[in-house]
């Protein structure tokens, strides 16, 4: 079973992605449909590196099988990098993606344009069972502007500019999300420790 690898994830958004990367090649990826159900860790770590491999141990050890969890956010440099970990409950009501996002506009309303630097960061992790923990980061940068467009995406992204564009990331195809965000870019240094384990 050395090839198999459970994303421990339930967006079925995530474990498509990385079923996409790693068509054709040595790794099976499953998902937490596929396996018998476990309690969920958590996330109550400082930092995303800590909730990604929580996750991804929790996993690991539930299912025997090697585990790949993920955990990202929104760093606003005008706000010392949060919310951060807090991301999904800026707000204080978790998941409420518009209110997250209202709240993020009201307190930088007085920031001026050229302090509105922000990136979405995200760590995502392999934990073997038994053995090797690797944690790799994946961030775009880009800064918020002060009223969201664009209808794609979740969370964030119709306040988010990515760096050397225009448009929002709720405004961006999927496929160019994948290609240029946090995500895409962490799953991508992940690739390397996947193939390795076949
Ligand atoms: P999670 O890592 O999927 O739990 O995401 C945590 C939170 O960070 C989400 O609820 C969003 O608020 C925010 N977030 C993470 N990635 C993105 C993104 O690609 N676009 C917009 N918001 C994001």
């Amino acid at each position: 079973m050395a090839n198999t690898v459970l994303v421990a994830t339930r967006n079925a958004g995530k474990l498509a992605e990385l079923r996409r990367m790693l068509a054709g090649g040595p790794v099976e990826i499953v998902g937490l449909a596929d396996v018998p159900a476990f309690p969920d860790a958590p996330e109550t770590g400082a930092t995303f590196a800590e909730n990604a491999l929580a996750k991804a141990r929790d996993a690991a050890a539930a299912t025997g099988l090697p585990a790949v969890a993920d955990d990202s956010g929104l760093t606003v440099e005008a706000l010392n990098g949060m919310p951060g970990v807090l991301s999904a409950r800026w707000s204080g009501r978790h998941g409420d993606d518009r209110a997250n996002l209202e709240l993020l506009l009201a307190q930088l309303a007085d920031v001026p344009d050229e302090r509105r630097g922000a990136a979405f960061v995200c760590a995502a992790a392999l934990a073997v069972p038994g053995g090797l923990e690797t944690v790799v980061h994946g961030v775009w940068p880009g800064r918020i502007v002060r009223a969201p467009r664009g209808s794609g995406g979740f969370g964030y992204d119709p306040i988010f500019v990515p760096d050397g564009d225009e448009r929002t990331s709720a405004e961006l195809s999927p496929e160019e999300k994948d290609a240029a965000s946090h995500r895409g870019r962490a799953f991508r240094a992940l690739l390397p420790h996947l193939r390795d384990l076949a």
